[in-house]
């Protein structure tokens, strides 16, 4: 019998991949709080009722993509394939509007879609999103779209395209609907297979359709544009001022949909052209009708989530990877020695460093070999003559130089050895530069 392995679809991220992820949390994280976005945390799996409601049944991810499973006491129960409709089902439950005024909320975690897997698709994947509850207006949309632009480009992305469209309201969309339909029908027969199926339920989604030929028709397709009425039409010119007031560019893409129904005014992309095919790092819009759909009071709403497998690829391609937080590197050999480094490794991390102990049992030589690999600044290293008078060779890795101290004295000047780290770190991607 072989060795069991992951599912399909699903990877295990290896400690040197999650410094991206922990970088692209910590950079999240704190552009996050400086908005006054608070984190939430949903349960992984929902009823599946809740996606069928909420995100649409003629939707893709819902139609086909679903992991849905009936539990132990014969619930049908469905594993999150997106992180909107647990959000507002916990803003609902718990009355969060009761609260008054704008809610934003945010959250990161896995979602799960039976897709065929690829380069950036997969079926278990993770997503970092926001959600703005309670703010109709144009500000909002702005808004969400500049933070996911500031993460993107504070981890470094720059080569990235904002693609902006609007979608209008449900009265608007009833009527380019119509036209959709008009204009798709005659071509009826060279359009997909999943687009024919959609020419009744769902039209809109022709437009986003990736096949090659479909496209080539939908080029020609009306303009949504064409058809939003006045008050989409304010609502979309003010969302593209506020970006041009903050500096943002955009393009506009009238094929840009969401073609669900609770989606209203603007739909937005966020693309690379780094990833092939799965080009989209964030996806984003507007959803006036999903609270009052799910049975909440109304509530306009606007949010984004980013695919994290995806921004990992771009950081990947991009930087090599974060830079070790390692101070000490810590080598013994020789019984007495051994016993003391133990205890001094534990009083080192309490005291604030960062402290790695060569637990391998090897000679000094590879110990010492270990130690240059591990990204530490310095290496401690304590042989049979110093633990007899307490004392630890230091060397610096950087500089090369070294010298004994006593080893309460690697406690006692914490406050000046930190300063001497930091100055080497801070030297260090200069070095690297050059
Ligand atoms: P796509 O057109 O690529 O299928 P989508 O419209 O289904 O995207 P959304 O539901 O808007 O995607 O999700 C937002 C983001 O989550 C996507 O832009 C992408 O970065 C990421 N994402 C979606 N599905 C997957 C997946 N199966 N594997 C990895 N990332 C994904
Ligand atoms: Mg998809």
């Amino acid at each position: 019998m072989g060795a069991i392995q992951a599912l399909r679809g699903t990877r295990d991220i290896l400690p040197d991949e999650v410094k991206y992820w922990q970088q692209i949390e910590s950079v999240a994280r704190t552009i996050l709080s400086r908005a006054a976005y608070q984190e939430i945390r949903t349960p992984i799996f929902e009823q599946t009722e809740l996606f069928e409601r909420g995100i649409g049944e003629a939707t893709d991810v819902v139609g086909k993509e679903m992991y849905t499973f009936k539990d132990r006491g014969d619930r049908s129960t469905t594993l999150r394939p997106e992180g909107t409709a647990g959000t507002v089902r916990s803003f609902i439950e718990h009355s969060l509007h009761a609260q008054g005024g704008v809610q934003r909320l945010w959250y990161t975690g896995p979602m799960f879609r039976y897709e065929r897997p690829q380069a950036g698709r997969q079926r278990q994947f993770h997503q970092i999103g926001v959600e703005v509850l309670g703010s109709a207006d144009p500000r909002a949309d702005a808004e969400v779209i500049a933070i996911a632009t500031d993460i993107l480009k504070t981890l470094g992305l720059s080569d990235l395209q904002l693609q902006l469209n609007s979608v209008g309201n449900a009265d608007d969309r009833q009527q380019y609907r119509d036209a959709l339909v008009a204009y798709f029908t005659p071509y009826k027969e060279e359009l997909d297979q999943d687009s024919q199926d959609r020419l009744t339920r769902n039209p809109l989604r022709i437009l986003d359709s990736k096949d090659r030929r479909t496209q080539a028709i939908a080029q020609n397709a009306p303009s949504i544009l064409e058809y939003l009425g006045s008050d989409s039409k304010r609502h979309f010119d003010q969302v593209q001022q506020s970006l041009t007031d903050l500096g943002i560019a955009y393009q506009l893409n009238p094929c840009l949909v969401r073609g669900l129904d609770y989606y209203t005014h603007t739909a937005f992309e966020i693309q690379s052209a780094h990833l092939g095919a799965q080009a989209t790092v964030c996806g984003g819009g507007r959803y006036d009708g999903l609270v009052s759909q799910l049975g909440g009071p109304n509530t306009p709403a606007v949010g984004w989530a980013i695919g994290l497998e995806r921004l990992v690829l771009l950081l990947q391609q991009l930087s090599a990877a974060p830079q070790s937080t390692l101070d000490f590197y810590l080598v013994s050999r020789g019984d007495r020695a051994e016993a003391q480094a133990l205890v001094l490794a534990q009083k080192l991390r309490q005291t604030g460093f960062a402290v790695e102990l060569d637990l391998s049992g090897s000679a000094f030589g590879k110990q010492l070999k270990r130690a240059d690999r591990s990204g530490a600044l310095a290496c401690l290293i304590l042989g049979d003559a110093e633990a007899e008078n307490q004392t630890i060779q230091i060397k610096w890795l950087v500089s090369g130089e070294q010298q004994a101290i006593a080893q309460m004295e690697l406690i006692s000047s914490y406050q000046q050895l930190q300063q001497r780290i930091t100055e080497f770190r801070t030297q260090e991607p200069a070095k690297a530069a050059q």
